[in-house]
């Protein structure tokens, strides 16, 4: 466990009180194809296409029946809509060859689907399946560094180091506060550091300060 974890957990459920995903859905097939359109794109344009996505085609055999041309109208406004329709499809028939149409509840499972890889994988099993994963995004890996959990190089290796440094009950809702906090206060360029209240044990937080 890390030193500061305790108080990193504390701080966090003061300032992100209600950890919830960001994307809604009502299945873990559901919440597969939100992660697939999330990319380059907010979560609040794709909760906005997906109801009437799921409403026509909420499984991998309605989303194949649909097809490209059938799936592109619906997924247009989140950008990339030709790759992601493909991967949408892609992965919906793998899930049905590999696993007769129903989301398996391991990474290692999940990553032998088409276009799924590690971070995807992570999402689903904690969010749908509510199984502990610590799956690392842009903002998860930018905050940790700066808080000093990980000097991992990769996604990878820092999903690593925060299993290995929060308890594993709190990782699901550590998880959405991180991302939360890249969000909100400590975002790319910019952070709000004099105002966060995490700024007595960041590392990173102190040094900005000290040159502002
Ligand atoms: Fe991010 Fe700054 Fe807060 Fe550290 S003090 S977590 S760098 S906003």
């Amino acid at each position: 466990m890390h030193k500061n974890a305790y108080r990193i957990i504390k701080i966090f459920n003061k300032l992100y009180p209600n950890p919830k995903p960001f994307l809604r859905y009502h299945s873990a097939f559901e919440l597969l194809v939100s992660v697939i359109l999330s990319a380059q794109c907010t979560d609040k344009r794709v909760n906005k296409v997906t109801p009437a996505l799921f409403k026509a085609a909420n499984t991998p055999q309605k989303i194949l029946k649909l097809g490209k041309k059938g799936l592109i109208p619906y997924i247009h406004s989140c950008g990339f809509f030709n790759q992601k329709a493909k991967a949408i499809l892609n992965a919906s028939k793998s899930i049905i060859e590999k696993f007769n149409g129903k989301i398996p509840k391991t990474i290692a499972e999940l990553t032998t689907i088409h276009g799924i890889g590690r971070k995807t994988a992570g999402v689903v099993i904690s969010q749908a399946f509510h199984i502990p994963s610590f799956p690392v995004d842009t903002h998860v890996f930018r905050v940790s560094h700066r808080l000093g959990l990980s000097k991992a190089k990769t996604p990878d290796k820092t999903d690593y180091n925060l299993r290995r440094a929060f308890p594993k009950k709190q990782w699901i809702p550590i998880h959405i506060q991180m991302i939360s906090h890249g969000r909100a206060l400590c975002t790319a360029r910019k952070p709000k550091c004099s105002v966060c209240p995490l700024l007595s044990i960041c590392p990173e937080g102190k040094r900005r300060v000290k040159i502002a």
